[in-house]
């Protein structure tokens, strides 16, 4: 059975004073961070500009009878098809050896989940995610085997490259810099967090990763834990950013433990902001989190200005710039 929180309290004896701490905290966090969701789902919340067009898609989805799982899957599946969109799917910047990789995860209010991670020339990595997850005994499957699972289901082969991302890459090859730079075209991961109409919560990631990566590299997108996750009986939060800095402390795992002893998703994505401040040198590190309660109430925090994401409900989508650390 699964820990809540009353229950997480007496096991580990924090006894009254916890308790009364606690409930001290879970008071103050009743606050959503934009005023706009307390009620129920539907309501979907993704990462970035291009996250307007994907929770639209999901809410189309669920309202033509689709599933909460569905449309957390077809609302990024259109972000991976816009060859546009420089750091997912179609499009997607490569790494320095010039091919394109890529890495996805999606988790279900169930607690299943699935993911790919180096996977090259399908368009989709979200819904080979969703195979692993429904078709295998596995959670994760990398490289070459996922590309060969994908290929057995179905799923065709396509040149990722663009006539944009082949040029880009061109110029790259002439200084073959490389250095993480906070909110510029190589951190526009796409995740989204999705409640249904029933209060279920679903969570999908999908990127191309870090633009010119060393190859193999894999970030924190494909990782349950890291880039996502989902416990729907507490909430769900996902990431964006420097994957190795998410990875390091376990960003949406811990925000969602975290709120699961008390905190608001707020406080909870300002927490895991908190600890990869603490943890390293962040001048040049962009992160942003995204997470939401139960009760359907929202979060976002990122370390440096720019981070910005998409909410809808059944009043409409708006965009949010997210508060930040660094002021
Ligand atoms: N989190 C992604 C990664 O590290 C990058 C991003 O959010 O754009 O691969």
């Amino acid at each position: 059975m699964k820990t809540n929180r009353r229950s997480f309290l007496e096991k580990t004896g924090l006894g009254a004073l916890s308790l009364l701490l606690s409930n001290r905290l879970f008071a103050k966090s009743s606050k959503s961070m934009d005023g706009l969701t307390k009620a129920k789902g539907p309501i979907f919340l993704s990462t970035w500009t291009h996250g307007q067009m994907a929770n639209e898609e999901a809410l189309r989805v669920l309202a033509n009878g689709g599933s909460g799982l569905d449309a957390v899957e077809k609302g990024v599946m259109l972000i991976e098809a816009d060859p546009e969109g420089s750091s997912v799917g179609l499009g997607g910047l490569p790494d320095r050896t010039g091919k394109v990789t890529l890495d996805a995860c999606i988790m279900s209010a169930d607690g299943n989940c699935g993911a790919v991670c180096m996977l090259e020339n399908i368009l989709h990595p979200i819904s080979v995610a969703r195979k692993v997850m429904e078709d295998t005994p596995h959670v994760m499957l990398a490289g070459d085997g996922a590309y060969e699972f994908a290929s057995a289901n179905g799923f065709e082969k396509v040149d990722l490259l663009t006539k944009k991302s082949k040029a880009a890459f061109k110029n790259w090859k002439k200084e073959q810099k490389y250095k993480p730079i906070i909110n510029v075209e190589n951190h526009d991961t796409i995740g989204m967090l999705g409640m249904d109409e029933k209060g279920d919560i679903y969570g999908s990631c999908t990127t191309s990763g870090l633009a010119y990566k060393m190859r193999g590299r894999i970030g924190d997108s494909p990782i349950i834990g890291a880039g996502l996750f989902i416990d729907n009986e507490v909430g769900g939060a996902v990431a964006t950013g420097l994957g190795e800095s998410i990875i390091k402390v376990a960003g949406s795992a811990i925000i969602v433990e975290l709120m699961r002893h008390g905190y608001s998703p707020q406080e909870a994505c300002e927490e895991a902001v908190n600890r990869i401040v603490n943890n390293e040198d962040t001048k040049d590190i962009q992160v942003g989190f995204l997470a939401i309660s139960k009760s359907g109430e929202t979060g976002a925090y990122a370390i440096h200005p720019g981070f910005n994401f998409a909410i809808s409900n059944q009043e409409g989508t708006r965009l949010v710039n997210s508060d930040y650390l660094v002021k």
